[in-house]
């Protein structure tokens, strides 16, 4: 058993919400590193939203994920066999190796992990992509200033957590929007919004308009949908939306009850609203250094809080990847494997 390693691979393409038959756990022989490349054992996997894209062939800025390869993913590793003078077994990295427990990979796009800094799992959370998501989409498009009121769907979390705190801190007033009463608590008593709205219950609309008394400046945009429908009326002159994410639309439903892009179009117009889409590899050369330099201490110090959902197991990864498309996840999106 020892020198087998298992993958999950894409058994085949979803249609509407990913189901458990789209994925296929397998076994095989333990890769071996050519030369410059390491062999890597995984310790925590990422699940992250934008898998849901690589799993279909619709036009997008990456490439699908092709039927029978490993589903694509970041990774907490550890190095255990290296063929790269720079690394040495036992060097923690940041690296690129899919759902798989082990990878035989070239040492280009590894970042090297020190886990004297903060716990190892950060570097796929609040100190990694989705925390340089949240800072860089708010530092460059969103821009909130003293006094004026920030929102954010999916509040609870890796990006909407970490803007609203970012707005918090920037000394805006900040209402988040999260799916039930736990959720809810949590954004309000530990991520410390001054509001939050629960748009798994009735009246979203009306709830959302009494939490933004003086409009909405920022609205990060992470779901889309009946989110949007309800933000929509309520944003002021030049208010800024960071578009980063409609998690309510990747399994292709959701959208609301009408085509919301002509009511969208005239705001846009009539409110000069900027509206800007993102990529967060966008920003990375220009932001990603005073990221860490200014998140890092900030989460070390406990001035910025976070949470983690972690599962145990790559043969979990579906499931927690399925449930967290439909908000089961409470937190970041995490599989130990052993
Ligand atoms: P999250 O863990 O926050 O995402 C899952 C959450 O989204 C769920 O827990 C749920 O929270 C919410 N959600 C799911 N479906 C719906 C729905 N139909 N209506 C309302 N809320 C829903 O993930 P991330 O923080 O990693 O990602 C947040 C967003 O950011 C996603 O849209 C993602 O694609 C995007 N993103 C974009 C990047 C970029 O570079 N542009 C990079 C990284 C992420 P709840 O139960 O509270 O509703």
């Amino acid at each position: 058993m020892a020198d087998l390693y298992q993958q999950i691979v894409l058994a085949s393409r979803p249609t509407g919400a990913p189901v458990a038959e789209n994925f296929r756990l397998e076994s095989g022989q333990m890769p071996v590193p050519a030369d410059g490349e390491v062999l890597v054992r995984a310790r925590y996997l990422s699940l992250d939203p934008y898998m849901r894209g690589r799993m279909s062939t619709s036009k997008s800025y990456a490439r699908p994920v092709e039927i029978g390869e490993p589903m694509e993913g970041e990774t907490v590793a550890e190095v255990v066999e290296s063929r790269h003078p720079d690394y040495r077994p036992g060097n923690l990295v940041q690296a690129r190796s899919g759902w798989r427990t082990h990878a035989a990979i070239s040492v280009e796009g590894l970042r090297r992990i020190d886990p004297a800094l903060a716990p190892i799992t950060t570097v796929l959370g609040v100190l990694g992509m989705p925390g340089f998501t949240a800072y860089s989409g708010m530092k460059v498009i969103g821009q909130p200033k003293p006094g004026e009121t920030v929102v954010v769907a999916a509040a609870s979390g890796p990006v909407g957590s970490l803007v609203g705190q970012l707005a918090r801190l920037a000394g805006a007033r900040v209402v988040g929007i999260a799916g039930g009463a736990e959720k809810c608590a949590y954004v309000r008593d530990v991520l410390a919004f001054d509001a939050v709205v629960d748009h798994r219950s009735e009246g979203l609309a009306e709830k959302l308009a009494k939490a933004c008394p003086n409009g909405i400046d920022v609205y990060f945009e992470n779901v889309g949908g009946p989110i949007w429908q309800a933000v929509l009326p309520l944003l002021n002159r030049f208010a800024r939306v960071p578009v980063c994410g409609v998690i309510a639309h990747y399994n292709g439903a959701g959208g609301g009850e009408r085509d919301q892009l002509p009511i969208t179009m005239l705001e846009i117009v009539r409110r000069s609203l900027l509206v800007r889409g993102f990529i967060n590899v966008e920003f990375v050369e220009e932001h990603y250094d005073a990221f860490l330099r200014e998140i890092g201490p900030r989460v070390r110090s406990g001035d910025i809080s976070y949470r983690e959902d972690i599962v145990d197991g790559l043969e979990k990864a579906p499931e927690a990847f399925i449930g967290m498309l439909a908000g089961r996840n409470f937190g970041k999106a995490l599989v130990r494997l052993s």
